[in-house]
């Protein structure tokens, strides 16, 4: 656990969360601020500060987060599509240094992004 890591205390249980996912390697709850009828964020347990970072150190966590991003979507009644997004670093508009995977969808999504 990083001191100080919003979604480390999450993943700790120390700060609720509204979970739909939990095995012992990564963790899926609701965003707090949703902007898709969908929007969850499924995080690993241990902390790495990005996407590349944890899949530098752990590819096979990548896979298993990316796995449950899958089947989160599904339960949610996804069927039609969603996006997975990885926002990186500050010009990725990455506001927490926990990486964490967006799964949004429920609505048809525009592109591009801002
Ligand atoms: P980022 O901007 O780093 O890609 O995404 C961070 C996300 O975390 C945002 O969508 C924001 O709404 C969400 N968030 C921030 N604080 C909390 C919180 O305390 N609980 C939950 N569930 N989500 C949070
Ligand atoms: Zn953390």
């Amino acid at each position: 656990m990083t001191e100080g890591c919003l979604f480390c205390a999450i993943a700790a249980g120390a700060i609720p969360a509204a979970v739909v996912h939990a095995d012992d390697q990564v963790l899926a709850f609701r965003d707090i601020a949703p902007t898709a009828p969908v929007h969850l964020l499924v995080i690993p347990r241990s902390h790495y500060p990005d996407i590349v970072s944890l899949t530098t150190a752990m590819p096979h966590l990548t896979g298993h987060l990316i796995d449950v991003a899958g089947r989160v979507a599904a339960a949610e009644g996804c069927a039609g599509g969603f996006r997975l997004v990885f926002n990186t670093g500050d010009d990725g508009g990455q506001t927490i240094g926990h990486v964490h995977a967006h799964v949004l969808g429920g609505r048809q999504l525009q592109w591009p992004p801002g």
